[in-house]
């Protein structure tokens, strides 16, 4: 049976593949987009499908998931998970606008 510790150990080794995967694949869009401690990452709730990849990836835990009731009332679905950024944390080092899927993560300015 899987516990808790095993799960912290497989994000942490999914947190430095992630990285090291975005890093080699992306590394002239990440050097030429806006970034750093003036800037803060921005989630655009209507593109996020709260597929969690920003999360591992943000060393500072500067992104949190919450619940958003859905729209549409004929759609049975209980989890509705959408991703938001914690301005205060957030460093700007831009990783986690690489990791997602759905380019719903931009920089701006603070
Ligand atoms: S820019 Fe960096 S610190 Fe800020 S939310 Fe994204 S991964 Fe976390
Ligand atoms: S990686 Fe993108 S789509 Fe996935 S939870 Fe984060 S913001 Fe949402």
């Amino acid at each position: 049976m899987t516990d808790a510790t095993d799960v912290a150990e497989r994000r942490k080794k999914q947190q430095t593949k992630i990285r090291i995967m975005l890093n080699s694949l992306k590394a002239g869009e990440l050097a030429s987009m806006k970034g750093g401690e003036d800037t803060v990452a921005w989630i655009k709730e209507e593109l996020c499908i709260g597929c969690d990849q920003c999360t591992i990836v943000c060393d500072d835990d500067a992104i949190e998931l919450y619940d958003k009731p859905l729209a549409s009332p004929i759609m049975n679905i209980e989890v509705n998970k959408k991703a938001r950024v914690l301005r205060d944390p957030c460093t700007g080092c831009k990783l986690c606008v690489l990791s997602c899927p759905t380019d719903a993560i931009v920089m701006i300015d603070r």
